[in-house]
C-alpha cells in the first residue's frame, strides 16, 4: 500500500472482532485510518465486522463502543459505508447502522462502480455443501425467527449465541475441510445469474482469486481475507478497486 494510493473502493469482511482478541481492533482500527480514510469513498464491510452480535442494545462492549465511534467519524467526513451481514453478525439492525452511519445492503448486491459491474456477497450462501449449515442459516435469517429471539433479555441471547458458538467448533472440527467451502456450482450458478460481474465474497478465509468458465467466459471470483489476529498479529486487509481493476490491500506491519 503506497502513499497517496486512492480506491474507487474498498471491501473488507471477516474481521471478526471480540474483546478477546484486542489487537484485532487495533489493526482493524489501523486498516480504516491508512487504508480507507482520504483513499476511497466507498467502505464495503461485507459480513463478520464481530465475532458475534447478539442485538443493537449489546452497545455495553467496549469494542463495539471504540468501532461504531469510528466508522461513524467515517461515515460524518463522507465516505459512504455499506454493511452486508455475516453468519456471526447477521442481528446487526437499525439500531447499530444509524449509530454507525452505515447503510445496510442486502446479499448478495449488485453495483456498478468505476466502471466494473461488482456482485458483492459475504459468501454463506456459497457453501451448500455444508447441510447443517444451510439449514441453520435458513432457520435463523427469518425474521419471525430473529423477532422471537430479539424479544429474549440480552443475557439469555448471550447466553445462547454462547451456546451454539460451542456447538458450531465442534461440528467443524467433524466437517471435512471441503464441505466449508464455496460450491463450485452454487458459484457458476450466482455467476451465471449475473452476467458480465466480479463477484467479491469473503466468509471461507481462503483469500484467492479464482476465475471460473462460466458459459464460455472466464469470470473473476475474489475472496476477501480473514483477521486471523490468533495465528498472525495485526494481520489484515481487504480489496481495492482501482483503474477498473481488484487489487489486495494489505495491512503494512506498524511503525514500517
Ligand atoms: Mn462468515
Amino acid at each position: 500500500m503506497d502513499d497517496g494510493e486512492r480506491y474507487d473502493a474498498v471491501f473488507a469482511s471477516d474481521v471478526h472482532l471480540s474483546s478477546a482478541h484486542p489487537s484485532t481492533t487495533e489493526a482493524f482500527l489501523r486498516f480504516v485510518d491508512e487504508a480507507v480514510a482520504g483513499r476511497t469513498e466507498r467502505f464495503f464491510i461485507l459480513g463478520d465486522l464481530f465475532e458475534y452480535w447478539a442485538g443493537d442494545d449489546d452497545v455495553e462492549d467496549a469494542v463495539a463502543q471504540v468501532v461504531v465511534a469510528r466508522l461513524r467519524r467515517l461515515a460524518d467526513s463522507g465516505v459512504a459505508v455499506a454493511f452486508m451481514a455475516g453468519n456471526r453478525d447477521f442481528l446487526i439492525g437499525d439500531g447499530l447502522a444509524a449509530a454507525a452511519g452505515l447503510v445496510r445492503l442486502p446479499d448478495p448486491y449488485r453495483t456498478r462502480i468505476g466502471g466494473v459491474d461488482l456482485l458483492l456477497s459475504h459468501g454463506d450462501a456459497l457453501c451448500v455443501d455444508d447441510v447443517d449449515y444451510q439449514r441453520f442459516r435458513g432457520m435463523v435469517r427469518d425474521p419471525a425467527w430473529q423477532e422471537a429471539f430479539l424479544a429474549r433479555s440480552l443475557a439469555e441471547r448471550r447466553a445462547m449465541i454462547a451456546g451454539a458458538r460451542e456447538q458450531s467448533e465442534a461440528a467443524k472440527r467433524e466437517k471435512a475441510a471441503a464441505i466449508m467451502d464455496a460450491n463450485d456450482h452454487a458459484v457458476g450458478d450466482l455467476l451465471a445469474e449475473h452476467p458480465a460481474s466480479v463477484l467479491i465474497h469473503g466468509h471461507t478465509h481462503r483469500p484467492a482469486h479464482h476465475i471460473h468458465s462460466v458459459d464460455h467466459a472466464p469470470r473473476e471470483r475474489w475472496v476477501l481475507t480473514d483477521w486471523d489476529a490468533e495465528a498472525r498479529p495485526l494481520r489484515g486487509g481487504g480489496l481495492g478497486l482501482q483503474h477498473g481493476r481488484i487489487v489486495t490491500i494489505d495491512l503494512p506491519d506498524p511503525g514500517a
